[in-house]
């Protein structure tokens, strides 16, 4: 491979975690994510599991440390477990720090086992709530008790669970202190989402279901004092610890509050398009230098090229009443 310096980008921000979207097919269909009748790429857009390691490598020759699967669903792609393993060669060699995962916990019962074995020790599972017929509603096509049972099984497992729950102001702030506790029985951090405007979601309306985190913090801080703490991972995300429980709670707040400034991550879609902000439409085409070539340089060149275009920051915005800064492409595409 070339000596290019490390990836750092045009604001000095050093580049060290990857999010990769490996399919943008799910066997749910959350009212903020998706439509129901939604269109899915034609398979042989996607990268084969092959291409995606390949990527990944080149990524974390560079100096990425951090690889987080998502999707989509990551777990419903078909032989996903034959990627986990080729790519967990890195955890082996000390090349990568981190092997983790976003996942709606549908298929954790079976595979939970197989992901410790491959080096993977936490998994961000996202739940917004805990009543069935609600996570019916919520999510289109989901069940709860086989959700509940991915989370069992990944903490029988080993892996370490971190619950992400998108606030919704019909639909789960009458669960703020339910799922806490929840969560604090079970040993869980749980870490609040803010909608954003990501991909045509049929007939729900972002503004109806947008619960500012700011608000979910005043409710909580009539019941609990609020300790800020300093610890970070580079995102969106902001800790506090719940001072008469100890329970760590996270705030991803990228409506209410941006922290582009330290971002130190970027994303790839399953179709191999590197986008370098959530909430921007740059994008660059790696999977065409990829196709094109057998050796790596002019990938490590592209990536290097695509990371010299990382934009400052995104520009959602909800005040006002209206939605600015809003993307056409869904979540699922670009991987949450
Ligand atoms: N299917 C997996 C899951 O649900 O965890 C991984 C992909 S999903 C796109 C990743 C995360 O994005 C989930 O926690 C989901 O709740 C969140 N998400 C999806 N659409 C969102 C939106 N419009 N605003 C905020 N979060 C969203
Ligand atoms: Fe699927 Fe995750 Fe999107 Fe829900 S949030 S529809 S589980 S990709």
């Amino acid at each position: 491979m070339t000596t290019l310096p490390k990836l750092i980008d045009p604001y000095a921000r050093a580049i060290t975690y990857l999010r990769v979207s490996v399919t943008d097919r799910c066997d749910f269909r959350c009212v903020y994510c998706m439509s129901e009748n939604m269109t899915f790429l034609p398979k042989k857009e996607l990268l084969s599991l092959e291409e995606l390691d390949r990527l990944c490598s080149a990524f974390i020759s560079q100096g990425v440390r951090k690889l987080r699967i998502t999707g989509g669903e990551p777990l419903v792609r078909k032989n996903i477990m034959t990627f986990f393993k080729s790519i967990s060669r890195h955890i082996e060699t000390g090349d990568l720090d981190e092997l983790t995962l976003t996942t709606n916990g549908s298929q954790l019962k079976r595979y939970a086992a197989d992901l410790v074995a491959c080096g993977v020790k936490r998994v961000n599972i996202s739940l917004d709530t805990l009543d069935a017929e609600k996570f019916a509603k919520i999510t289109r096509w989901g069940r709860l008790a086989q959700v509940l049972e991915g989370v069992d099984a990944a903490l029988a497992a080993g892996l370490k669970v971190k619950i992400n729950t998108v606030a919704l102001k019909d639909d789960n702030q009458d669960e703020l202190y339910k799922m806490l506790s929840w969560c604090a029985d079970l040993g869980l951090d749980l870490t609040f989402i803010e909608v954003m405007p990501m991909g045509d979601i049929g007939n729900e309306d972002r503004l109806d279901q947008y619960w500012s985190l700011k608000d979910l913090r005043t409710e909580l801080t009539t019941r609990y004092t609020l300790s800020d703490l300093s610890e970070t991972t580079g995102g969106p995300a902001r800790y506090v610890r719940l001072e008469e429980t100890g329970q760590k709670v996270g705030f991803i707040t990228p409506m209410s509050h941006n922290f582009c400034e330290s971002c130190n991550r970027v994303r790839l879609t399953c179709t191999g398009q590197l986008f370098q902000c959530l909430g921007q439409e740059d994008e660059v085409d790696l999977r065409q230098v990829l196709r094109a070539h057998e050796t790596d340089t002019p990938l490590v060149e592209a990536i290097h090229a695509a990371i010299a275009l990382k934009p400052k920051g995104h520009d959602f915005d909800y005040s006002r009443q209206k939605i600015a800064g809003e993307m056409t492409r869904h979540m699922s595409h670009t991987g949450g």
